[in-house]
């Protein structure tokens, strides 16, 4: 069975990893939201793709989610030291992945293949794919203007009050070779969406056009996992943004957002009694990922649902 997940950062890779786990080897294809890359310091940083390959590499931080575990901060002391800024927290060990990856940039090697080449240094059996090539840069609308990605989620720490989102650059982005190929292979028998928040983190993704387009003409069900639990988030602004866009943060609002492209929706036993609000196949189940079973639990469920589910309306 190969598998194809769309994640962000944090929250989609603990049920990427799960997915990893539960799945024979070269099995899974992630596909990873490139919105919150950004330029720092020189260095080409890219967030939810180094979550993606700390996770499945069982490196990362498990504290925070982001980051690598056993991480050391001499870089960003002699920093501040300095007085350069230290908003963005930079460990050594992940420094070393921003300077390798900025180095191969300039040297005009494409990020696919750069990631392709750490990924294969981790010995991840999993392929790890940038959403695109192309430069895409998520911007928030806030009541305190326009302001890029980062500066809102980690130096403002997602205090401004949202307006807007939009994604600039996607319309004209094109999925990568290695995308299309995922999407189009003979062996895909299901596409997950990890509970990733969907505004900030699966949204750029489906808003490329033709990843968009190859999503929406699959054969396999597409199916969802919500990332709330009880109408909150586990952790992160999804409730918020959702509160600040006029949405209620339900399960039925995640599917309603989610409407034409997938074929059914987990959520969490806590709001089981959501499903008769939701025009499509509903499967409750805990959807707490705490420990690495939590998640090869969640991730088999997902699967085994994903399975019973027909692509919207068209028989398997
Ligand atoms: P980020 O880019 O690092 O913020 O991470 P993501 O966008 O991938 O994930 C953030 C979302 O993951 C939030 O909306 C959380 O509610 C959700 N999330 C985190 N952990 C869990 C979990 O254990 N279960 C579920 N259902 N959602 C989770």
């Amino acid at each position: 069975m190969t598998v194809v997940a769309l994640s962000g950062g944090v929250g989609g890779a603990k049920l990427a990893l799960g997915l990893y786990r539960a799945l024979p080897a070269n099995s899974l294809t992630m596909i990873v939201n490139t919105g919150d890359d950004f330029d720092h310091f020189g260095l080409r940083i890219c967030p939810d793709l180094d979550t993606a390959l700390y996770t499945l590499a069982g490196i990362n931080d498990p504290e925070h989610g982001w980051g690598r575990r056993d991480e050391t901060w001499t870089l960003m002391r002699a920093m501040e030291s300095l007085g350069g800024d230290t908003w963005f927290r930079l460990g050594d060990a992940d420094t070393a992945l921003h300077v390798l990856r900025t180095h191969r940039l300039r040297s005009g090697a494409s990020l696919s293949s750069v990631i392709d080449e750490i990924r294969s240094r981790l010995a991840i059996a999993a392929d790890i794919l940038p959403m695109t090539e192309l430069a895409v840069g998520t911007m928030v609308d806030t009541d305190a203007g326009e302001i890029a990605f980062q500066d809102y989620f980690v130096r403002r720490r997602c205090e401004p009050r949202i307006r807007a989102i939009r994604f600039a650059g996607a319309a004209v982005a094109t999925m990568t070779a290695q995308v299309r190929a995922a999407l189009a292979c003979e062996t895909l028998q299901a596409i997950v969406l990890c509970p990733s928040n969907p505004y900030l983190s699966i949204d750029p993704i489906l808003a490329i056009p033709d990843l968009r387009a190859a999503l929406e003409r699959r054969r396999v069900p597409l199916i969802a996992v919500s990332p709330l639990i009880g109408g909150a988030a586990v952790k992160g602004p999804t409730a918020k943004i959702m509160a600040e866009l006029g949405i209620e943060s339900t399960p039925a609002a995640i599917a309603a957002h989610y409407a034409g492209l997938i074929d059914g929706l987990v959520v969490d036993s806590a709001d089981a009694d959501a499903a008769s609000r939701i025009p499509l196949p509903v499967f409750a189940t805990p959807t707490l990922m705490k420990t690495l079973e939590d998640r090869v639990r969640l991730a088999r469920f997902v699967l085994a649902r994903a399975r019973e589910l027909t692509v919207r309306g068209r028989p398997r």
